[in-house]
């Protein structure tokens, strides 16, 4: 079959970040044949990273919009929103969407995502707990942030202090009960979480740490309160259940392809079926000091989605290794990430320049991660030395920690 017969058929599952990004790469590859998107939210497909951010704050769906509806139209690509795929039959390449319809498939991407972990927390599933993950949680969060005096936002993760400095802008009280000893722990080096401690502190925030929730009630009259492991409770009028994401793999697992922390795929991204790839939050693929990685960013989303494009558009084989960034923007300061700060064994705090913070992250002396706060420059010459690899401690030393000469000298040479 040609790479881009007229015949060929894409069926994208999931229409977020990366299900979208797919179908738009697909075309800009050259892809001749058809292209159906199919995702289970109503609506164009939107960006969530706005929904804790400015979103929160100004409501301006339009703004949330990753193309306009006649983007879809131009480039033929058929958008299915709310249809559920309940199953894949991949004797037939077919998918099955919860009301019986089936779309065959010559290369199916799944981009199904994730969605909140819910903590075995008593009470945690009563319905005036929020959660934010999609636009109607956003929407049902801005509704109640305007009659809210205290919010309780379980989690002290990127989302759950997003939300925390919006609230605190808007005058609400916050608490963030967090079970770990410092904030973002699972991805922020121990350095950035405590700047982001210092100024959730500086705006309000009353942060607890080592604070185990285990039970969440609800008065009739909307008054909510949390109950610690250590005895303690806490009374507010709103609950955020910001703990984390689970992804969502159990149509690929009921479909018999291998699951690891998320679907499995290849260094293409590809499952264990030929035909079918997984991407964006839900992929977990070969890490590039082995094991595997699972991330939960843009970058991912968008640029497994313009791998995958190219491989079925144009036939290129190569494997996945573009350099992972992330962003978070708590209040005045964005904390950029490039590079995986897990591979890190030693770390270099650099003299902080005003209110730009840089933390280097090396494994066995070689640059492995750069987190930046309010350092865009640096964070930019950080991918580029990360993607040109094997930029050493010493290197970096000679250089004054100066990243950005150093990304251009490498530029230039
Ligand atoms: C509030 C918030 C703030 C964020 N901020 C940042 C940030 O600052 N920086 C950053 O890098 N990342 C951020 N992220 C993460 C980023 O948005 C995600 O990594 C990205 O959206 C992942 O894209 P995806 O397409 O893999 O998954 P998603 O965007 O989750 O899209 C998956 C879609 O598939 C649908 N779906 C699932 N199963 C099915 C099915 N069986 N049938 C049909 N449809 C299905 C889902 O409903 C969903 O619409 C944020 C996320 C949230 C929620």
């Amino acid at each position: 079959m040609s790479a881009t017969a007229a015949d060929e058929r894409v069926v994208i599952v999931g229409a977020g970040q990366a299900g979208q990004q797919v179908a738009a790469s697909l075309r800009q590859e050259g892809f001749k044949g058809t292209i159906a998107l199919i995702g289970d939210e109503p609506g164009l497909p939107y960006q969530r990273p706005p929904l804790s951010k400015g979103y929160m704050k100004d409501g301006l769906r339009e703004r949330l919009q990753l193309a306009p509806a006649a983007f879809y139209e131009r480039n033929a690509i058929t958008l299915l929103p709310e249809t559920r795929i309940v199953a894949i039959d991949r004797a037939a390449r077919q998918v099955v969407a919860a009301d019986g319809s089936r779309h065959g498939y010559d290369h199916l991407v799944l981009a199904t995502g994730a969605r909140n972990f819910r903590p075995p927390i008593l009470g945690a599933d009563h319905g005036e707990v929020v959660e934010l993950r999609d636009l109607r949680h956003a929407d049902a969060i801005r509704e109640r942030l305007g009659r809210t005096r205290h919010a309780i936002v379980i989690g002290g993760g990127f989302i759950g202090l997003e939300f925390a400095a919006v609230a605190r802008e808007a005058g609400v009280e916050v608490t963030v009960v967090e079970a770990l000893d410092r904030l973002m722990a699972r991805v922020a080096s121990p350095a950035i979480s405590a700047r982001f401690l210092e100024a959730h502190r500086g705006w309000g925030t009353r942060v607890m740490f080592e604070a185990l929730a285990t039970g969440i009630e609800i008065g009739p009259d909307g008054r909510a309160g949390v109950a610690l492991a250590t005895g303690g409770r806490i009374e507010g009028d709103m609950v955020l259940l910001a703990t984390g994401i689970v992804p969502n793999a159990e149509l690929a697992a009921e479909a018999g392809l291998g699951i690891e922390n998320g679907i499995a795929v290849d260094a293409r991204l590809v499952t264990d079926a030929p035909a079918i790839s997984a991407i964006g939050d839900c992929a977990s693929f070969p890490g590039p000091k082995g094991g595997r990685v699972r991330l939960e960013s843009v970058q991912a989303a968008v640029d497994h989605a313009r791998h995958v494009a190219r491989r079925i558009a144009k036939g290129d084989m190569g494997a996945y290794e573009a350099v992972p960034w992330f962003w978070s923007d708590q209040g005045d300061l964005k904390l950029q990430i490039a590079g995986l700060t897990s591979l890190a064994d030693a770390r270099v705090s650099l003299p902080q320049d005003g209110p730009a913070e840089t933390v280097l992250g090396f494994s066995e002396g070689v640059l492995v991660a750069v987190e930046t706060v309010n350092g865009p420059g640096t964070h930019m010459a950080a991918r580029r030395l990360l993607a040109r690899g094997g930029v050493t401690e010493a290197e970096l030393r000679e250089a004054g920690w100066d990243l950005r000469a150093l990304a251009k000298a490498a530029a230039a040479s």
